[in-house]
């Protein structure tokens, strides 16, 4: 028989408020097994974890449960601390007292039985565990890091600069993300080009990073430390070693201000071979294969213009897509968001009205390299009365987006300071839902601008409309209860952040899980939050959900020092608690293959049965629940444990 002791917590008086513990301690004493049975108000603490090891060997145990909170954040506290007593961690289970029974009963008898029974279940299924060993796997010291925001930025840097290689994949062909669009960056006001371009600068400098821009990742394969990636580096019928970045080409390109420019919005013009902005890293320039004449039609003119007028021979029309392949033991998502789309929204007239327009459009029209140099003009005039509406798609639950922003009020603020101050004039109004300046130096910057004469009235906007050839908001003051309207030359939408369709393909590659918003899940949303339940996989930027640039880089920063730590590993050890396929009774069917979320499955063709790849299984049980022949088995959660665990509870 084994030797099992049972440790109960207070946890404060979170359990012990409700549940009896002295009354469990000596039901559970009862038990044959059990040899050592104690009770402690934090059994997390240094104290409680010295109690657990001191039973450990003074009573020869060969197994230990906790009854105390959610193993999601204390089981490997008590793993390490029986690991630490020379007892294998496998041989330890975890008893949910209180999620599962003192924070959701009243009746403190009824939780006092249930308690006992849910530690009884786990000292049956205790007495069936058995010693697993973890296999060691060595690590690539390299890292992929996916998105050239701010975010991939950061956290490429912060790698590099630790001593480990990088590859950056940036989709567009440059890197900068949505920051590069900006003029300037609240609550500082700072130029965002002078803080950031040196920053990309950096980047493309780098000895340690390779930067693949206009780049997407085809495939991802293998697990933490040993991840294979392939990518696939689109054409730019430029040749980058060639390219000097001077702009003759665009200059010369017969379609040159004749295709909205992407970058300004669609406010600015380009041609058909450009540079995003006169900042891009690369300063490469690239062919736009759905505009090129030459490219689409095989003629332009009588010779392309772009190619008769580079002076290094670096217009290459028979460019081909080329594919990349690198072994990395890390990698971080950095793929960021999308604007709301305003058409969402139809009663603004977004669509119809070209002076309604969003924050990010707004935001080229400050910019001195945007299509209006930088001046606020709208229709080739400056507008006088300015009306922004907050919340375009955050908290509205109609468009199926409950989450709040985070940006929005703040850059509100900021846009409609940066109006007054080119137009000194203009009457502004901020019609706001709730105003959240939660950063450092937020609220004064709102209170800043509120001095500058901004007017803010509480109450969302009903609906846009022209008359006559004017614009009208139709709004409620909420705080004075009454509806009112007012005139406006130009209306800014305040659109949310929202996940990023681009990203959608690889959340598939990495199997990763998205919370109830549409961004991708962290591990944990206070302890782990740039981990994903993927191992070596980490997370920075919003493309983990809406944030400001300080808390973006922040978080990449985060994501970068995980990224290291894990780096500077020669192996890591994978979890032990994976399927196993008893090949005398498999009869190689392949369902197990066909519900691996994982890709775990192998089919082994010579002996005709499954195979299980360690480092990819992740122990979720699908493949165990549904083999007709019963032939898998899951390590530490065998159906002899399982079972005997339930009949204690039925
Ligand atoms: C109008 C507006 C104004 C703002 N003003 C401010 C401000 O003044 N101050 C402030 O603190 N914050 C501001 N913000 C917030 C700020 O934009 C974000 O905090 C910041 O851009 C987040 O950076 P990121 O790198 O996470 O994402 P992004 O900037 O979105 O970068 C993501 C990058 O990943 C790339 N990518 C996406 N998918 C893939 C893929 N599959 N493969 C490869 N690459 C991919 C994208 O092309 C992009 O380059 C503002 C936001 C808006 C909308």
């Amino acid at each position: 028989m084994k030797r099992i002791g049972v440790f109960i917590c207070h946890c404060g008086v979170n359990i012990s408020n409700t549940v009896d513990v002295k009354k469990v301690v000596e039901e559970i004493s009862k038990i044959p097994s059990v040899v050592a049975c104690a009770d402690y108000q934090y059994m997390c603490s240094d104290p409680g974890q010295d109690m657990i090891k001191k039973a450990i060997k003074e009573n020869q145990l060969d197994s230990v449960v906790v009854a105390a909170c959610s193993p999601r954040m204390h089981e490997p506290t008590f793993r390490a601390t029986v690991s630490d007593a020379g007892m294998n961690p496998y041989c330890f289970e975890m008893s949910n007292i209180r999620e599962q029974c003192s924070w959701v009963h009243l009746d403190g008898e009824k939780a006092t039985k249930k308690a006992i029974d849910l530690v009884k279940s786990s000292v049956a299924r205790a007495s069936l565990l058995e010693p697993l060993v973890s296999q060691g796997v060595p690590v690539v010291p390299k890292a992929l890091v996916i998105g050239g925001g701010i975010a991939g930025i950061q956290t490429s840097l912060d790698i590099a600069n630790s001593g480990y290689k990088v590859y950056l994949v940036e989709k567009e062909p440059s890197i900068g993300g949505h920051m590069a669009r900006f003029d300037k960056t609240f609550p500082t006001l700072d130029c965002a080009a002078c803080i950031l371009t040196p920053k990309m600068v950096d980047v493309a400098r780098h000895p340690n990073i390779e930067l693949l821009t206009y780049s997407e990742v085809e495939s991802i394969d293998g697990s933490v430390g040993n991840f294979h990636v392939r990518v696939k580096k689109n054409p730019r019928y430029v040749d980058m070693e060639k390219c000097t970045g001077c702009g003759s080409c665009a200059e010369a390109c017969r379609l040159a201000g004749r295709i909205a420019s992407e970058f300004d919005m669609g406010l600015g013009k380009r041609g058909a071979i450009y540079v995003p902005f006169p900042q891009a890293v690369p300063l490469r320039y690239t062919i736009d294969p759905e505009k090129c004449l030459f490219l689409k039609h095989g003629k332009c003119g009588t010779s392309p213009k772009c190619a008769d007028v580079c002076t290094t021979d670096a217009i290459k029309f028979d460019d081909k897509p080329e594919f990349v392949e690198f072994d990395v033991g890390a990698i971080v998502v950095a793929t960021g968001f999308k604007e709301f789309s305003a058409e969402l929204k139809p009663e603004y007239c977004y669509d119809k009205y070209p002076n309604v327009m969003t924050g990010l459009e707004l935001e080229r029209i400050f910019a001195p390299s945007g299509p209006t140099g930088g001046k606020p003009k709208i229709n080739g005039k400056e507008p006088k009365r300015i009306v922004f509406i907050s919340c375009v798609g955050s908290r509205d639950k109609k468009v199926g987006n409950a989450y709040c922003s985070r940006v929005c009020c703040m850059y509100i603020a900021k846009q409609a300071h940066l109006l007054k101050e080119k137009i000194p004039d203009a009457d502004i109004t901020v019609m706001y839902t709730d105003m959240r300046a939660f950063g450092k130096g937020y609220e004064e910057f709102y209170e800043r601008v509120q001095k500058e004469g901004i007017k803010y009235r509480r109450g969302n906007a009903a609906e846009v409309y022209g008359q006559d050839g004017k614009l009208f908001v139709r709004a409620e003051d909420t705080l004075l209860g009454e509806p009112y309207e007012l005139e406006a030359d130009l209306v800014v939408l305040g659109t949310g952040l929202t996940p990023n369709p681009l990203a959608e393909g690889i959340g598939k590659l990495l199997h990763l899980s998205l919370s109830s918003d549409g961004f991708f899940l962290e591990a944990h949303p206070k302890l782990r939050p740039v981990d994903t339940v993927i191992d070596g996989v980490f997370l920075a930027g919003v493309a983990q959900g809406p944030k400001d640039i300080p808390d973006t880089v922040a978080q990449a920063s985060g994501a970068a020092s995980h990224v290291v730590n894990l780096l500077s590993k020669d192996e890591i050890f994978a979890e032990p608690t994976i399927a196993v396929v008893d090949e005398d009774a498999c009869v190689g069917c392949k369902t197990c293959m066909l519900l691996c979320p994982f890709e775990a499955h192998e089919f082994d063709e010579e002996k005709g049965v499954m195979k299980v790849n360690a480092a990819l299984c992740k122990g979720c049980g699908s493949c165990a629940a549904a083999c007709p022949s019963g032939s898998i088995r899951m390590n530490h959660f065998t159906n002899d444990q399982i079972i005997a665990q339930l009949l204690e509870v039925l």
